[in-house]
């Protein structure tokens, strides 16, 4: 089989995997090597933990500081320390990492760890983000901006060290058959283009809002402020595009066109000050789709329970408090474990974002908004 496509092909024309390689030097005999070491894979995967940049605007490189910080991206002292017990909190994504726990129960994760990317300089991360991490958060539109700037330069710097492990999905064919190299060929195109569409996107926003940092001026975002009569149990920190709303209806097609940038949605929750907040933000020029999804969460019979779907359905970055997840029901936290595993990347689970279940993650108090 394998010989007759080589024949069909021919040695010297580009390789059919897409690569603008001549198919001798690419494709061919990839049945017959060797394939890749578990041990350069488990070491491109932990380039996350090894890439350093700051992503402080540009203009302000030439002041940064010799050395790259470990930067939360969910604040340790006011918040991840206040669901924390012995100085744990609970991960889905650390269970995901971890071949033994195939449940995927949330595993125990230490908050020096807990939500920390290489992002910024020491000077930069102290400086840029003091204004709400030394004082309480103040709900003004300069701490909304601040919380929003810092979660888009995760998502970026993330989505930029993820690109060097797509790199290697593409090799992971090798000593295998040309059924499954077609197949790793695929999912490396589709997941690689997806990633290069996202990076793409979060620049342009991270232009933006740069240029707001410079400026002072923060009018071009929009929040909408959840304020809780206590920390949240579950914390989180991410920015992507929402296309279902909370009642499950379509918000918006998430089109594969680069020129299309979907309307984003930035979320965080936290606490600051003994209390706590969930705070939904983004740029004006994407507030159809925001404004809209904002209008299912008001018709939800839960707005707490509501954005807990959102959060455990769509994000990554979220920690939680190991206290309330043990109170939790065995038929609760099934459903939880569920709607992470049902995640953004396969939409057919249409209703995902819809509950009757109370939870109690979230001590719900008052609503506010941000808009212009
Ligand atoms: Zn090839
Ligand atoms: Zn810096």
């Amino acid at each position: 089989m394998l010989e007759g496509d080589r024949v069909k092909l021919g040695r010297n024309k580009l390789c059919w995997c897409g690569s603008n390689i001549k198919y001798k030097h690419c494709h061919l005999n990839r049945a017959q090597q060797t394939p890749l070491q578990s041990s350069v894979l488990h070491k491109e995967l932990n380039r996350f933990n090894t890439d350093k940049k700051c992503s402080a605007p540009s203009i302000l490189h030439d002041k940064c500081s010799k050395k790259i910080v470990k930067a939360h991206s969910i604040s340790k002292s006011s918040s991840l320390k206040e669901i924390a017990v012995d100085g744990h909190v609970l991960s889905f994504f650390m269970a995901q990492r971890s071949k033994s726990n195939t449940n995927l129960e949330p595993i125990k994760v230490g908050i020096n760890k807990a939500s920390i990317f290489n992002g910024f300089c020491g000077k930069h991360d102290k400086e840029l983000f003091s204004p709400f991490e030394d004082q309480p958060f103040d709900s003004s539109s300069y701490h909304c901006f601040l919380i929003m700037f810092r979660t888009l330069s995760r998502e970026l710097f993330i989505k930029e060290s993820v690109k060097g492990t797509f790199g290697l999905i593409k090799e992971m064919d090798r000593g295998k058959d040309l059924d499954q190299q077609k197949y790793i060929q695929e999912r490396y195109q589709y997941l690689n283009g997806n990633n290069d569409l996202t990076i793409s996107d979060l620049k342009y926003m991270k232009a933006s809002l740069d240029k707001m940092f410079i400026s002072k001026e923060y009018d071009n975002l929009e929040h909408l402020i959840i304020e809780l009569d206590s920390p949240p149990r579950v914390m989180a920190s991410a920015i992507g595009g929402v296309n279902l709303g909370f009642d499950g209806s379509l918000i918006q097609e998430i089109s594969q066109d680069p020129k299309c940038i979907p309307d984003y949605l930035c979320i965080n929750s936290f606490s600051s000050d003994g209390k706590g907040y969930i705070i939904l933000s983004w740029l004006t020029e994407h507030k159809i789709s925001n404004q809209q999804l904002i209008g299912t969460l008001m018709n939800s019979h839960s707005i707490p329970d509501s954005l807990l779907m959102l959060i455990i359905s769509r994000i990554e970055n979220v920690y939680i408090s190991p206290l309330w997840w043990d109170k939790l029901s065995n038929k609760n936290r099934l459903n939880l474990i569920e709607l992470y595993k049902s995640d953004a990347v396969q939409d057919t689970y249409n209703d995902a974002l819809i509950t009757t279940v109370d939870y109690g993650a979230f001590d719900y108090q008052c609503v506010k908004y941000l808009y212009n």
